[in-house]
């Protein structure tokens, strides 16, 4: 393939642009190269500025589960292009997707809609402090919960992938009331809530990680997160911006069947335009501003057309009753033909898989935790990247990130896949 296009267009951009991108891992830093530069997505493909095709095990990092430009989505903005894209005032719609979801997830009461997954894990952890007068929050080694302050201590996701996962600019006061343990590790956790009693706020956790690879709970470590938080007064949050609507309508609560006192969104819930959200009960989402004291707002929140492409993607969805059991029934499929085309090549690897996310770790038995990610063998990763990149698929280009399947990859996508890995050489 060639990438002259790209290349040329990178050079440009960085001129004008951080590096070059404006969310770092996209730069490609961490497996080499120059990013390739996309023009256009349909279905389970992407193109780039060579006219190169691809199909997309990224899916914009999560939210094109119905994959690229859905035509039913495609003509929902549409429509609702004519009826103005911004109004800065309450409609209809923004009661519809709240409706939809109160409706049919979990132990939630009220949805407060944002524009961001880091602006919904940085609320979150804000009303929890209002609700709780206490300062302090237990974050885990590895999850990353979007690029606020407090949250960029020790964080997945870039942050990870370019090993500095504490960055500057965070202030050491700031830093203080972050408090971190070892994802899986209750014992951890139980002792930061002994050395700071009456102190944490909340606990917030990706009830699946999915930005140190894809790393799973272990049993009842959810379950014994939920019990330490009663126990303690402190609020337990999941943030389910990759979860959310994926691991099925319910997210992770309805899967895993342990409650949350506060969830956060985005990705899904957007259907590829910018939106976040976090939900949770009456008694503590009206703390919130202008019925409560804690204050959040923002100029697009709630954005109508945003609204309208997550709201036709839940719709979608729900309308679907074998949706979750497809994409989790092609993600088994890549997971087990992997492995045994893997294993044919003596590949040492581990592939970790909830529902439609997975990952493959090389040169590692288990992978349950931020430190056993980092100990996989990320040279090897970025090979087999370069070499499926080459071969016409698009992978996350680095072994810190999960792969999102959509509904859009079928069998013909799955064996395009497997003859590209099966012709792959170690070397
Ligand atoms: N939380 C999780 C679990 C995420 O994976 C991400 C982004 O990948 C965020 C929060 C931040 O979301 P955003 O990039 O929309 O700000």
């Amino acid at each position: 393939m060639l990438y002259q296009r790209s290349s040329a267009l990178f050079d440009e951009a960085y001129k004008y642009i951080p590096g070059g991108v404006n969310s770092p891992v996209r730069a490609f830093k961490s497996v080499g190269g120059v990013p390739v530069f996309m023009k256009s997505a349909k279905g389970a493909f992407m193109t780039d500025a060579d006219d190169n095709t691809y199909i997309d095990y990224i899916n914009s990092w999560g939210p094109a589960i119905l994959g690229h430009t859905h035509p039913e989505v495609l003509e929902a903005i549409k429509k609702q292009a004519e009826n103005g894209f911004s109004y800065g005032t309450p409609s209809e719609l923004e009661t519809e997707i709240a409706k939809l979801i109160v409706e049919n997830v979990p132990n939630i009461d009220q949805i407060r809609m944002v524009s961001s997954g880091t602006e919904a894990c940085m609320s979150a952890i804000r009303l929890a402090r209002g609700f709780t007068g206490r300062d302090k929050f237990i974050k885990f080694e590895g999850c990353y919960h979007g690029h606020s302050d407090s949250f960029l201590i020790k964080a997945g996701s870039g942050a990870a992938t370019f090993g500095n996962p504490n960055s500057p600019g965070v202030t050491a006061g700031t830093a203080k009331d972050t408090l971190l343990a070892r994802y899986n590790d209750i014992e951890q956790v139980k002792d930061l809530f002994r050395h700071n009693e009456g102190q944490i706020a909340a606990i917030i956790v990706e009830p699946v990680a999915g930005n140190m690879g894809c790393v799973l709970p272990e049993s009842n470590f959810l379950q014994n997160l939920r019990r330490l938080c009663d126990e303690n007064g402190a609020l337990l949050i999941f943030d389910e911006v990759m979860t959310g609507f994926r691991l099925g309508f319910g997210g992770a609560q309805e899967v895993f069947n342990v409650k949350a006192d506060l969830v956060t969104y985005g990705k899904v819930i957007g259907g590829g335009l910018p939106v976040g959200a976090f939900a949770g009960r009456n008694e503590i989402m009206d703390h919130l501003a202008p019925k409560g004291a804690v204050y959040q707002a923002g100029t697009l929140s709630g954005n109508p057309l945003a609204m309208r492409a997550g709201l036709t993607t839940l719709e979608l969805i729900r309308k679907d009753e074998n949706f979750y059991q497809n994409i989790n029934k092609t993600t088994e499929t890549l997971d087990f033909e992997i492995g045994k085309i893997l294993n044919s090549k003596d590949i040492q690897h581990r592939i970790n898989r909830k529902g439609s996310m997975m990952s493959i770790f090389f040169h590692i038995n288990a992978v349950s935790n931020f430190d056993e990610a980092a100990h996989a063998n990320h040279s090897l990763f970025n090979n087999f990247f370069h070499f499926l990149l080459k071969n016409g698929i698009y992978l996350p280009p680095s072994g810190y990130e999960t792969w999102f399947i959509s509904d859009a990859i079928k069998q013909k996508e799955i064996d395009r896949t497997l003859e590209v890995i099966s012709q792959f050489q170690y070397s």
